[in-house]
């Protein structure tokens, strides 16, 4: 089973044992795959369920299509204990790109796209479905059952509101600043008792204000350091969730 193709589905295509493939599956799967009549490949929900399925042909008189038959739940978990938030700055140009691929591989569970103040880019409407492919791609490959839900992109302000309060008092937040001597990410991983889930949040090219750092600690983040070295804007997300998840799968829970 380890080799075998995957493909991530939205739950709505499921009918019964049946997955109605939209067109870009169906060629991914006939010609860029090169799948035919009876192969097997694994097809995930994207919400933790797995099926072992095969290919089938349908021939009408006016058309041909391709469709998945699922033939039995298969059980894998690749998945970290709790939910991994990142909440990340927009960086100049496509760089967002890789982020959302890299944190995906990383096993980030939530996306959440930010402007702060020193964001030079306001992506366009269109970038969400982009990233929200990416993240779907990511996921098949590094053999995920869950695929990152990405928000719609968001003013700081608005996303540091969603992690105010006391229902999410058992949520570890953690806001990364460059050139400081706050306690590193690592320390308080380590030190801390599992929460229920956490958040990572790291800033654009130009750094967050002073002002932002506050605003965040105020709302409960924890301003930690990744390390002596300035870290780009891409590398700063995946250097802290390569570190959670590090930590996490070390406790084996
Ligand atoms: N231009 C800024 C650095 C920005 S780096 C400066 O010179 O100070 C982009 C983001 O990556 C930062 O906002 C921070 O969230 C994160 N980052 C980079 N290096 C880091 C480090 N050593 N420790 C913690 N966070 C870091």
């Amino acid at each position: 089973m380890a080799n075998l193709q995957r493909l991530a589905i939205a739950p709505h295509q499921i009918e019964g044992q049946k997955v109605h493939l939209n067109l870009e599956q169906q060629h991914y799967l006939s010609r860029v795959l090169r799948l035919g009549e009876g192969d097997q490949f694994i097809v995930m929900d994207g919400q933790g369920n797995s099926w072992l399925a095969k290919l089938e042909a349908e021939e009408t008189s006016k058309k041909s299509t391709v469709n998945a038959i699922l033939e039995k739940e298969i059980f894998i978990q690749n998945e970290l204990p709790i939910d991994l938030i990142l909440i990340s700055a927009l960086p100049k140009g496509n760089n967002f790109d890789q982020i959302v691929r890299q944190s995906t591989e990383l096993g980030v569970t939530h996306i959440l796209p930010v402007i702060s103040s020193r964001t030079l880019l306001k992506p366009s409407p269109q970038k969400l479905q982009r990233w929200q492919k990416i993240a779907c791609e990511a996921a098949e490959q590094s053999e995920r059952q869950v695929v990152p839900i990405i928000r719609e992109t968001m003013e700081y302000s608005a996303a540091l509101s969603l992690f105010d309060g006391q229902t999410l008092s058992n949520y570890d937040k953690y806001t990364c600043v460059a050139r400081n001597d706050y306690p590193s990410l690592l320390e308080n991983l380590l030190d801390n008792q599992l929460p229920e889930s956490i958040v990572i949040m790291t800033g654009p090219e130009g750094g967050w204000t002073n002002v932002e750092i506050e605003a965040a600690i105020a709302t409960g983040f924890q301003a930690v350091s990744l390390g002596k070295r300035i870290l780009r804007a891409v590398t700063a997300p995946l250097v802290a969730l390569s570190l959670v998840a590090a930590v996490l799968e070390k406790r084996k829970v």
